[in-house]
């Protein structure tokens, strides 16, 4: 059994635990195995109202009516997005419905 993984850096097997951390005696390397790791799924998960992955390009239907803010434009429950694009802050979705670029709530549609 060998679950040590290989040095990052010279690609030497010669490696060993020390408490959490990997050390490469060959080239002195030493990383946190469960930190890189956790950089590799670093990437923000975007879910929608069901628990289902959205990812850009994908288009999605409002679950409830939305008031526009800043208008007395309603989007109506059903209304469906053009391709969306996944951003960061409160409001994770950037698209476009009728031609008006808003921005959603994940929790507020569902993958169409
Ligand atoms: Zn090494």
């Amino acid at each position: 059994m060998n679950s040590i993984p290989a040095c990052p850096v010279c690609s030497s097997e010669n490696t060993y635990p020390d408490d959490a951390m990997i050390i490469c005696p060959d080239c002195a390397h030493e990383w946190n195995p469960s930190e890189s790791n956790h950089a590799e799924d670093g990437e923000r998960v975007v879910k929608d109202s069901n628990g289902n992955v959205l990812a850009d390009g994908d288009c999605v239907l409002l679950i409830k009516d939305l008031k526009l803010k800043g208008s007395s434009t309603v989007l109506k429950k059903g209304s469906k997005t053009k391709p969306i694009r996944l951003v960061d802050g409160d409001h994770e979705i950037d698209c476009k419905i009728d031609n008006t670029s808003i921005m959603l709530k994940a929790c507020f549609v569902k993958k169409a």
